[in-house]
Order: structure tokens, then C-alpha cells, then sequence
């Protein structure tokens, strides 16, 4: 196939001041689909499910995915009782990537994490996060961009020379935007960290054997339309993915 299946995992929120408030709607930002049509892909957006069945279907039928941002990830998940600092948590959004990114790394299918994607990847393969970095003494970057323009650059990363991402990025530093106030404190075992910001900040993971996983802290799906090496990061899922159909 010539144009690879890509699942967007999406967000969902309770409908207010309509005609159907109080019912769930689920939704992602178009910029994902943009990157994954951009990167000659076929972008299908993945309800969050809890019926195992069901997730199964949905990965099989998949050739690879994105984790998208959105709200933190439950502590409770990775062992943290909530922090006062802990964001909004969507617990059927946890539970149900949680499970996708087991089943999609079973069955062998390559996956990008954005954000809170690489956030969940690394959680659901036994890692760690900081529920709050504005309070480490250590960072001393502002990771909460405040700029007018949201497709802007905002500070640097320093990419693992040897990494997948590096191979990918065709950079050993660039310029990274910077939407988060969690980070990855852990890796998960089978994964390295291959980015960092100048304060120390786990800027990417990766998973070292196994489908080919990167998660990324930044958000490239809004600068994929002009640098290059962003729009790589959804190219090499899609290569990947196509390398998957058999
Ligand atoms: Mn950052």
C-alpha cells in the first residue's frame, strides 16, 4: 500500500453550551492529520475504547500510529500518588493507550509520541515521568511556551549523536517548541533517552530493540509544514509503517 494507515490517538471532552451538552465528544488537533498527509500517510483518528476486543481490531487494522498530546498522565499509573501540581487526567484516554501501545509494540507496528504521547509510551513500557518540572531546581528553562505565534521556535535540544532521531532529524541540535509542564523522568526499560534541553529537560526516548518507537516532548505536527526535519519524523513512521505491510 502506498499510503500506510496511520492512527491518531484523540482527545475527548464533555460538550458545554450546545444542544448536546453533557454528551462526550472526542477530537484531536487537525495539525496531526495535516503532517500525516503531508508525510504521505492516511490519517485515522482513534477513538480511546476500553473493550480489548476492539483495541485489537484497531491495531490490526493499522500500519503504525501517533500519540497525540493532550491532559497528564495518571501518577498512579507509574506508581506517584498526585502531586498538588498534577494537570487534568482523563483516565479512559490512559487506560485505553496504555493498551494500544502494548498491543501495537506486540504486534510489531511503529509509533510516534507527541507530548503527552511519548509521556504515555513510556509509562505503558514501565517508565516514569515528573508530574511537575516548573518545580525542580534543575529546570531552569521555561517549557510552557508564551509565544503569540503557536508554530514558533522556542529553545534548543541536543540530539544523541548515535539515535534513530539524529538519523532522522539529519541534526545533532536544533530548535524545538515547547508545550509542557511534565517531563520524562525515567526511561522505560528497553528505552534511551536520545534529547535534551540545556537544563537537563528528556527532550525524546527511544526504543533501542523492537518496532521502531520515538517519542518526542515537542511538537512537530505544528512545524511540519516548514522544517524539513520535522516533517521527517512523520516520513520515517510512514516508511516504517509501509515496511510492516507484508
Ligand atoms: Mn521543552
Amino acid at each position: 500500500m502506498n499510503k500506510p494507515l496511520i492512527g491518531i490517538t484523540c482527545n475527548t471532552t464533555i460538550i458545554e453550551g450546545e444542544v448536546f451538552t453533557g454528551r462526550g465528544r472526542t477530537f484531536v488537533n487537525s495539525d496531526y492529520v495535516a503532517s500525516i498527509v503531508r508525510a504521505g500517510g492516511t490519517p485515522l483518528l482513534l477513538p480511546p475504547v476500553l473493550d480489548e476486543a476492539v483495541i485489537k481490531a484497531q491495531v490490526e487494522s493499522l500500519d503504525g500510529f501517533v500519540f497525540s498530546g493532550g491532559p497528564d498522565v495518571d501518577p498512579l499509573l507509574y506508581g506517584e500518588e498526585p502531586d498538588s501540581q498534577l494537570g487534568v487526567v482523563n483516565h479512559e484516554r490512559d487506560t485505553y493507550e496504555k493498551r494500544l501501545v502494548q498491543l501495537a509494540g506486540e504486534l510489531g507496528k511503529p509509533m510516534l509520541g507527541i507530548c503527552r504521547g511519548a509521556q504515555i509510551i513510556n509509562v505503558a513500557c514501565g517508565g516514569s515521568l515528573y508530574q511537575d518540572i516548573v518545580k525542580l531546581d534543575a529546570c531552569t528553562i521555561k517549557h510552557m511556551q508564551s509565544s503569540v505565534q503557536r508554530d514558533a521556535l522556542w529553545h534548543s535540544a541536543v540530539i544523541e549523536p548515535a539515535s534513530k532521531l539524529a538519523a532522522v532529524l539529519g541534526e545533532h541540535k536544533l530548535l524545538v517548541n515547547s508545550y509542557h509542564h511534565q517531563a520524562i523522568k525515567t526511561p522505560a526499560p528497553g528505552f534511551a533517552v536520545v534529547a535534551r534541553a540545556q537544563d537537563g529537560t528528556v527532550e525524546a526516548v527511544e526504543r533501542e530493540v523492537g518496532p521502531w518507537t520515538i517519542g518526542v516532548q515537542w511538537h512537530p505536527e505544528l512545524l511540519s509544514a516548514n522544517h524539513a526535519s520535522m516533517l521527517a519524523l512523520f516520513e520515517t513512521l510512514v516508511r516504517e509503517a509501509r515496511g510492516t505491510i507484508a
